[in-house]
């Protein structure tokens, strides 16, 4: 049985880098502004999950620990 996770990113802590956007191997983050100040690259969201690999790049390279890995 495999052990298919989804990253879920915490907007509070985020600092809209997006760095998990560019080290997703299968391109399936995407961005949205907020329309707030401190999002000048809009904050990260799983646009394709069915795309997702569960690799948890995405978690293990984000700077500030916003994303978490959980059970699908
Ligand atoms: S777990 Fe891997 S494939 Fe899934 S969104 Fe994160 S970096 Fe992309
Ligand atoms: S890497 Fe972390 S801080 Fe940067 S955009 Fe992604 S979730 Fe936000």
């Amino acid at each position: 049985m495999t052990s298919e996770r989804r990253p879920v990113f915490n907007h509070k802590v985020c600092m809209a880098c997006r760095i998990c956007v560019d080290v997703c191997p299968v391109s399936c983050i995407a961005t949205a502004s907020r329309g707030t100040n401190k999002d000048p690259h809009g904050y990260p969201f799983l646009a394709e999950a069915a795309d997702c690999i569960s690799c948890g790049q995405c978690a293990e390279d984000c700077p500030v620990e916003a994303v978490a890995m959980a059970a699908a």
